[in-house]
């Protein structure tokens, strides 16, 4: 038995079989059934040959446009995708382990790289890159017959836990969640978005582990534990069968009660308590917590299965109505694609290219290139058409249209501006006349949030991302396991900020609502309220927790600790503060196990 330890960021504990997932590059090794064997051979067999005749066409063209010399470079890899011994390699791995050829190809290649490492021939050792070329062109075509990453999932068997290296939203939309008992990621924190998907989806998770997907070797069983952040490699079968008997995931979304009490102050004040879901069909674990409307729709999830080229207004359309309409009588804000670049671009995952290859920015967290609404904004196509489609879906419900990103009052301009357009051109095409709904910011960059009182103007409604606001503000990639420590959401910078927008927010009549996973923390829940804070948007999971605080929480109460936590100068004083009002409150209990942030010693 072995342990390794993260930050457990979806609580729960689940045992089950490890499948492995390396997003650099993307390979899955999972176990097929024997009479199985003989068709993944035949689909390697089929890939061998595609790859062949790519690289004959290139070096074909190779020849003519730069010279048979060069051509000559791609004679390598040729002789590497024909060479017997190789392939017959992947055959006996995929026979004798009964594995999949994905996997059989990568651990192939894995054996015959090292054999380049200890050559000490410039010449020789450069064919290394060689290798790797041929195994991502390899593993193309293979993953090309199969299908994108939902068809990868296929066949990973039920009781699985998945550990990854990373799991990036995209994919993690895609993955038969039902079959998967637990979540082991190598990075990432709370805030990253494959946790608040774990958290919606009630699925353990550890993140934030290491090197978890190297060490941890497939097939092995494991026991996850997403309260201490634990993972068990090899566990003693007592720890197995206590993992069993409280993992008991309930088959679907929990029955809760259907209609649950308002959350009320105990001095009567309500707050709103809305949902933030990731697909259109969360919206039923959102109605069974409760949420009083969706208060963030992640729209880009719906770039999951389908690129924005392929997935047409008619397709969002119907997403964005089924969402309005499951939701009724509340109200549903959705959010406009907050993806970056390369997240449009889902080859660049398949191209055999490796995820360090690709430009930092692009990692999910931790963007600060070209995405969101400046995204949206150079894509004028793509964002129209989501506008479109958001307009017609605005007719059948209360449906809000929200920005993410926004930094200023210039970019809120342009993106109304276009706003308008695509209401004109359903118009001009003869599709009625079109009444532009609600339209927010995303107050979670600091720019935003200190120009909050100019953006006021002219936003209808403001919803505070704290999970970006805190990672800009701090300079802390909330992805970043190194540095998650810092990540203080009781920051005195991040409560001035906090005060600041509400109080803009107040002067101009514009509601404001939270949606950052600040606000589910039942320790830090009173104190937003002391803030001036209404209205909370958060997984749906979350939800029945922060009501009962939400019902124990006095808000004249919070408002003088708010007063008092705002003139103390450290995060420590703060959490101090916190700590002693929840024993006052809760009658000397300690309440402040909280689950965000890092500084909290007894987390
Ligand atoms: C946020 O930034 O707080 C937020 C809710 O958005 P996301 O986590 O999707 O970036
Ligand atoms: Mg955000």
């Amino acid at each position: 038995m072995h342990r390794l330890t993260g930050i457990g960021v979806s609580p729960g504990i689940a045992a089950g079989h490890a499948v492995l997932l390396m997003e650099s590059p993307l390979v899955i090794r999972f176990p097929i059934a024997p009479e199985r064997v003989g068709e993944e051979l035949a689909r390697l067999d089929e890939a061998r040959e595609r790859s062949r005749r790519q690289l004959l066409e290139i070096k074909a063209r190779v020849a003519r446009s730069a010279g048979a010399e060069l051509a000559y470079l791609f004679e390598a890899q040729l002789l590497m995708i024909e060479d017997p011994m190789l392939i017959n390699r992947v055959r006996h791995l995929v026979e004798e382990q009964r594995v999949n050829a994905e996997w059989a190809v990568q651990h192939a290649f894995e054996e015959l790289a090292g054999v380049f490492d200890g050559i000490e021939d410039a010449y020789l050792s450069e064919r290394k890159g060689d290798v790797a070329d041929v195994a991502g062109r390899l593993r193309m075509n293979l993953a090309r017959a199969r299908g994108r990453g939902v068809e990868l999932f296929r066949d990973v068997g039920p009781g699985s836990v998945l550990v990854a290296d990373d799991l990036p939203p995209s994919l993690a939309a895609q993955v038969d969640w039902s079959k998967i008992q637990g979540f082991a990621g190598d990075t990432g924190s709370r805030t990253h978005h494959t946790a608040i998907l774990a958290r919606s989806l009630r699925v353990p998770a550890v993140l934030g582990l290491g090197t978890a997907s190297r060490d941890v070797p497939p097939g092995a069983l494991v026991v996850i534990d997403g309260t201490t952040g634990e993972l068990i490699v090899d566990p003693p079968p007592e720890l197995v069968a206590r993992a069993h008997a409280r993992s008991a995931r309930p088959a679907g979304r929990s029955r809760r009660a259907a209609a649950p009490e308002a959350a009320v102050t105990r001095d009567g004040v309500p707050i709103a308590i809305q949902a933030n879901i990731e697909l259109p069909g969360d919206v039923q674990a959102a109605r069974e917590a409760g949420a009083a409307g969706i208060g963030l729709f992640r729209s880009e999830y719906l770039l999951a299965t389908a690129s924005p080229e392929t997935i047409g207004e008619d397709q969002q359309y119907e997403a964005y109505r089924s969402l309005v309409e499951g939701m009724a009588p509340g109200a549903v804000t959705v959010r406009t694609f907050d993806v970056g670049e390369a997240q449009l671009q889902p080859w660049l995952r398949t191209s055999g290219r490796r995820a360090s290859d690709r430009p930092a920015q692009v990692r999910p967290g931790g963007p600060l290139g070209l995405r969101a609404i400046r995204l949206s904004l150079e894509r004028r196509e793509m964002f129209k058409t989501q506008l479109r489609a958001l307009l017609r879906a605005a007719r059948h419900g209360r449906l809000r249209i929200i920005f993410p990103f926004v930094s200023g009052l210039e970019e809120l301009h342009e993106a109304k501006a276009v706003v308008a357009e695509a209401a004109r051109e359903i118009e001009e095409r003869g599709g009625g006349r079109v009444a532009l709904p609600p339209i927010g910011v995303m107050i979670e960059i600091p720019s935003a949030a200190l120009t909050a009182d100019l953006l006021a103007r002219e936003a209808d409604f403001f919803s505070i991302g704290t999970n970006d606001l805190i990672q800009y503000a701090l300079a802390v990639d909330r992805t970043d396991a190194g540095v998650s420590k810092l990540y203080e959401p009781l920051h005195p910078a991040v409560l001035r900020m906090l005060r600041t927008l509400v109080r803009a927010a107040g002067r101009r009549r514009v509601p404001v609502s939270l949606c950052g996973e600040m606000g589910a923390d039942p320790v830090i829940l009173p104190l937003l309220v002391g803030l001036g804070l209404t209205d909370f948007s958060m997984s749906p999971s979350a939800i029945p927790a922060a009501r009962d605080v939400i019902r124990a929480t006095s808000a004249s109460d919070a408002r003088r600790l708010a007063g008092r936590v705002l003139r103390l100068g450290t995060t420590a004083e703060i959490e101090q503060c916190l700590k002693e009002c929840g024993r006052q409150a809760d009658g000397g209990r300690d309440t402040t196990k909280g689950t965000q942030g890092g500084a909290r010693g007894d987390e």
